[in-house]
């Protein structure tokens, strides 16, 4: 009988002869308790014996890994207290002395007549070869070109050459595995069964061998990510009623049509761009589907996803259903109303219900959008909420505002969320449930911040993605420089009073102090001071202060004096970072540029480059201020923003430096299973896993005929940890 792994999940470690109360100890300290939890205890990597070199035919200076065995080991402290271990090896050409400072414990672990891996560099002391502090990987007993090096616990003292063993033991006695993919699926993919993958990732013959079990043990990852997002997407799907939306007016001369989105895009000032065409096809096909729409419209800022929203909401309009919007802060659900007030400016609708009186007589009126935040007073707050009821207001545009009680719509039929990571599953669940139908309305998340492709699917993979990876035309690109030093950042304020003296206008973003609001306020408050102080490098200019501590009315009126062009320049916090759109404003300068993450950078840059002028930003860092390796990131991160002003190239370096699991963080709590696979190493098995879960899925809904498929789901992701889903019903 071939081995399911749900089995060796079953079996205790100890049941293994090789595993006595000692080794079961060291194990548990390292998480492994069952046989399988030992399975899955993969080599760090591997040495190949096939690669190594001779002591004798090692330069000076070079580096390179020997196999050799240990002669004699000694072991003293120095004058200064230091530990020395003293090792003398050979490998049959020659021999060398090995020297390890402060590892006192290598005197244990090393015992002549040991094999061992030894990797650095030779130098020639007093005459004779040695080596100081090198690599050392214990090979044992272990035979065989290419040794597996399992991860070791010197304090639970594991050694990697123990795993090995046992691993044999293991393999041994599982025989073969049960394998839950099928036989033309692998064929297809080029993958290896479940057998030769565990043999080959634990005791490979070749590094090949090695490389295609790793494969097919990352696509096995990947595809029980993919089959529990896909299953619970579908599931929503099965489960709730949507809107059948009428779509028509977006084809290509519909306008004749007179539909409302027709006469819309008739009138719109502007070309859609293909991405943004691109993106309302496949809405389009959702809205007028029977399953509620849950989609992510991904675009950077500037792409135009505005317009692309508010297509979808009059899809809504059109066929007698009310769209909202909700975004993040006041500021920019203002914004946000007034450009769709002005698009909307002199379309209309039929009046009253459809059906009615009213409408059978071919009355009409004009289309009403409302704006609902915090700021709304009581009366105007009572005429909107009557209105959303009575189903005579057609949008609305606002804040949290949208979703406190008393608020209830009479047929929503289009949720919109702008910048999604501001707002919590709650939250999205509790406008959607806005809606007094019974139908659920449609979602269409809107973000800024751009992620890439493959995190997208596997971070959002419940949801469906549309991208804008296209500007409308006509925009100058904006350039940006990297101050590093006191000269550079003369020239960047030069720059910022030569294009104040040419009419336009200047952000100035100040030190980010995470730690605490108060400092941050200080910071703002002292970088102003100093700017625009006697001898300062804007002294003269009219510059004004926004931060997070200000009352309401004074940070409006700051904005409005920025918006009028009666400030200069605009010396802010990050909460300048979405929103603000001041055409004028051609030069953006980030402080301590190197405290902010990509996304973040790229979200202030975003500030500028609204117009038609060319733009530039300056990011003022001086690496030499931070230490080590911090630098070297901060150096990448400051020089991507130098290099690329596409917030999806952006996305991928971010990815790559930071590493999936910031990005996971949130979203896939306890979704441990991804041992193996990367994100960013395997981002093109994460296509292919998804579109294996469709097939299975969409064949196959309750995995009744893929049992192991089923059983492996409820092994890995457990019941609880797939929880945390965006719009679970
Ligand atoms: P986003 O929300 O993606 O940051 P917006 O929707 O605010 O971008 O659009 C940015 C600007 O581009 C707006 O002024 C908008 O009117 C304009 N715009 C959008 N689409 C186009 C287009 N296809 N052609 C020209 N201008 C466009
Ligand atoms: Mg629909």
């Amino acid at each position: 009988m071939a081995r399911r792994l749900a089995q060796l999940a079953q079996v205790p470690v100890d049941d293994l002869r090789g595993v006595g109360p000692k080794t079961a100890t060291a194990l548990a300290a390292v998480g492994v308790a069952s046989v399988l939890d030992l399975l899955l205890y993969y080599p760090r990597r591997y040495l190949d014996r096939t690669a190594t070199a001779t002591i004798r035919d090692l330069a000076e200076g070079e580096q390179a890994t020997v196999l050799v065995e240990v002669k004699r080991v000694t072991a003293r402290r120095t004058r200064n207290r230091r530990s020395l271990v003293q090792v003398s090896v050979g490998d049959g050409t020659a021999s060398m002395g090995i020297t390890f400072f402060n590892q006192p414990w290598r005197e244990r672990q090393l015992r002549p007549g040991m094999q061992a891996l030894v990797y650095g560099k030779l130098e020639r002391y007093q005459g004779n070869r040695q080596m100081t502090n090198p690599v050392v990987d214990l090979v044992g007993d272990r035979t065989g070109r290419i040794i597996p090096v399992y991860p070791q616990s010197e304090k639970a003292n594991l050694m990697s050459w123990d795993v090995a063993k046992l691993m044999d033991e293991v393999l041994e006695r599982a025989g073969t595995f049960a394998d839950p993919l099928d036989d033309d699926v692998r064929r297809q993919l080029d993958l290896v069964d479940r057998t030769a993958a565990f043999v080959g990732i634990h005791a490979p013959e070749s590094m090949a061998e090695a490389g295609s079990a790793r494969r097919r043990l990352v696509f096995d990852e990947l595809l029980r990510v993919q089959l529990e997002l896909v299953r619970r997407k579908r599931e929503l799907e099965r489960t709730t009623t949507g809107i059948e939306h009428v779509v028509a007016g977006l084809d290509a001369g519909a306008a004749a049509s007179g539909s409302l989105v027709a006469t819309f895009l008739d009138r719109l000032p502007y070309e859609l761009t293909g991405a943004q065409r691109r993106a309302v096809r496949e809405l389009a096909v959702d809205l007028a589907g029977p399953h509620p729409m849950h989609r992510l419209l991904q675009g950077d800022v500037g792409a135009g996803k505005t317009v692309v929203a508010l297509i979808a909401m009059l899809v809504a309009v059109q066929g007698g259903h009310q769209g909202a919007l909700m975004a993040p802060t006041e500021v920019l659900a203002e914004q946000h109303h007034a450009g769709i007030v002005a698009l909307l400016d002199g379309l209309d609708v039929p009046d009253g219900v459809e059906g009615s009186l009213f409408a059978d007589a071919g009355l009409r009126r004009p289309l009403q959008a409302a704006l609902l935040t915090n700021r709304t007073g009581a009366a105007e707050r009572r005429r909107i909420a009557a209105g959303l009821v009575d189903g005579s207001i057609d949008i609305v545009v606002g804040t949290h505002a949208l979703i406190q009680d008393g608020v209830a719509m009479a047929s929503l039929g289009l949720v919109v969320i702008d910048e999604q990571h501001r707002f919590g599953v709650e939250q999205r669940a509790a406008l959607r449930d806005k809606g007094t139908g019974d139908a659920v309305p449609d979602v269409l998340v809107m973000t800024a911040t751009p992620i890439p492709r493959t995190a997208a699917m596997t971070v959002y993979g419940d949801l469906d993605v549309s991208v804008l990876d296209e500007l409308p035309p006509g925009r100058t690109p904006i350039e940006t420089t990297w101050a590093r030093g006191p000269l550079d950042e003369e020239a960047v304020w030069a720059d910022v009073r030569a294009e104040v003296a040419a009419g336009r206008q200047a952000y100035v973003v100040t030190p980010l102090i995470e730690e605490s609001d108060k400092l941050q306020v200080a910071s703002a408050q002292e970088t102003f001071d100093r700017l625009t102080g006697p001898d300062g490098e804007l002294a003269g200019l009219r510059v004004g202060l926004l931060h997070g501590r200000l009352g309401a009315a004074d940070k409006e009126q700051t904005m409005a004096l920025f918006r009028s062009g009666s400030l200069d320049v605009l010396v802010a916090t990050t909460v300048i970072e979405v929103g603000v759109d001041v055409p004028n404003a051609t030069v953006m300068v980030i402080l301590d540029a190197d405290r902010f993450g990509i996304a973040q950078l790229h979200q202030l840059r975003g500030r500028v480059g609204r117009g038609a002028a060319a733009s530039r930003c300056h990011l003022v860092a001086d690496p030499t201020t931070d230490d080590g390796e911090l630098r070297a990131e901060a150096e990448a991160r400051l020089q991507a923003l130098v290099d690329s002003t596409d917030g999806f190239v952006l996305a991928e370096v971010d990815l790559d430096l930071r590493g999936e699991g910031t990005l996971m963080g949130e979203r896939q709590k306890g979704r441990n299973d991804l041992r193996l696979a990367s994100l960013r190493r395997d981002r093109e098995w994460v296509g292919r896993a998804r579109d294996v879960a469709f097939a299975i899925v969409d064949a196959d809904p309750a995995l009744e005929r893929h049992p192991l498929h089923a059983e492996e789901l409820a092994l890995f992701l457990g019941d609880d940890d797939a929880g945390d889903y965006l719009l679970k019903s």
